[in-house]
């Protein structure tokens, strides 16, 4: 059995050198591809990068047989492929050798080709959403999967939402290819949030990533119904954190009763402070969720009597855990939620606007701290 110069570096050179019984010359194009990736990494203008190979599996198959005829296991080919590779580029300075860096080289060797593919870009914040009628994540018609059909009105869609707000400003100003929000939680269509609900935004192989965040701010803001505080670029294991974490949120709820609300019954719906709530999922989410009964408490529930509301209206500022359903706690959803402020009324209640005002979720800023120092 005879095999290429790098074949047999990798076997300890127990070969004679010739056609190789592994590659089939394949592994001789690496030094040619290292100048290729060099000169790409250059043109690129990336500051880090990190490597990836591809490795056809027949050679790992016949590696494996010189192996066995030698009794002896020598070090993979791809191993040594990685190795000379990392340590030509590092040679080779400018752009800095990162796991997580701005760009990968992929040194393809079942096409002997070189690719430099952007990696994609993490950006942490909080958005405020203003204006009723958007949806948090993109809504495509499933009629028409988007195209456009007489069902969405040529549209392709039923709400504008949130993720286009912020995703099409950051797509223009980084010439990305797409993008996808990820946040923690969501509100209804019909809800405005003023608190600012933390998500991640999944930039995905952005041509510009050293873009200003406070620009970007200010674009997003021009739409006038979504504006986002506390930029900052994150890695992506932020996604994670920001989806898995549940937050106490207070919210303020306009209300319409079925009747006169005094004082007396004021107090009966302050007296929910406190109280855990069985709710099982409501009817109008029931065709997406599983129906099954959740435990949530009421950490704090005010009663105010603004200027202008009559006997049958009021406003409520209701404190209370991540995925308590605020609509329902109000209406009692048939019987679904209990207690419910109309449930211990005796007459409807309705919320009729609903906007989240607070979200505790300053855990997420100490995450990023850590992440700060440790990045240091
Ligand atoms: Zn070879
Ligand atoms: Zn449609």
């Amino acid at each position: 059995m005879l095999l290429c110069k790098i074949c047999n570096l990798a076997n300890g050179s127990r070969f004679g050198e010739g056609e190789c019984a592994i590659c089939e010359g394949g592994a001789l194009k690496c030094d040619g591809m290292i100048e290729t990736g060099i000169a790409m990494l250059a043109a690129d203008g990336a500051k880090s990068f990190s490597i990836s190979t591809v490795i056809d599996k027949e050679w790992l198959a016949r590696e494996e047989k010189a192996w066995d005829s030698h009794l002896r296991q020598g070090e993979s080919i791809k191993n040594l492929l990685n190795r000379r590779i990392s340590s030509a580029l590092r040679k080779a300075g400018g752009a800095e050798y990162q796991p997580e860096g701005e760009c990968r080289l992929v040194f393809d060797f079942s096409k002997g080709a070189v690719d430099l593919q952007k990696c994609d870009v993490f950006i942490f914040g909080r958005y405020k959403k203003r204006a009723a009628g958007l949806s948090q994540s993109r809504w495509k018609c499933s009629k028409c999967d988007g195209k456009g059909c007489p069902g969405c009105e040529g549209k392709g869609k039923f709400y504008e939402s949130v993720e286009e707000r912020i995703g099409e400003p950051v797509e223009k100003t980084s010439g990305a290819k797409n993008y996808v929000m990820h946040a923690s939680g969501r509100e209804d269509v019909d809800a405005t949030n003023s608190a600012g609900r933390p998500f991640v935004l999944e930039v995905s192989a952005p041509e510009r990533r050293a873009f200003d965040l406070g620009t970007l701010a200010s674009d997003i803001a021009a739409s006038g119904e979504v504006e986002v505080v506390d930029l900052r670029f994150v890695p992506r294991s932020f996604v994670e954190v920001v989806t898995e974490s549940h937050f106490d949120k207070t919210y303020e709820a306009q209300v319409e009763f079925g009747g006169d609300v005094g004082e007396g019954e004021a107090a009966k719906i302050r007296s929910l402070e406190g109280v855990m709530l069985l709710q099982q999922t409501p009817t109008r989410v029931a065709h997406r969720r599983a129906d099954l009964v959740r435990h949530r408490k009421i950490k704090h529930l005010e009663f105010i009597r603004r200027e202008g509301q009559d006997a049958r209206h009021a406003t409520l500022i209701i404190k209370a855990e991540a995925g308590t359903y605020i609509k329902e706690l109000i209406s009692g959803d048939s019987g679904r939620t209990n207690p419910s402020i109309s449930g211990i009324l005796g007459m409807s209640a309705k919320c009729t606007r609903l906007e989240v005002t607070g979200i505790d979720d300053e855990y997420l800023d100490s995450c990023m701290d850590a992440v700060k120092i440790a990045g240091k």
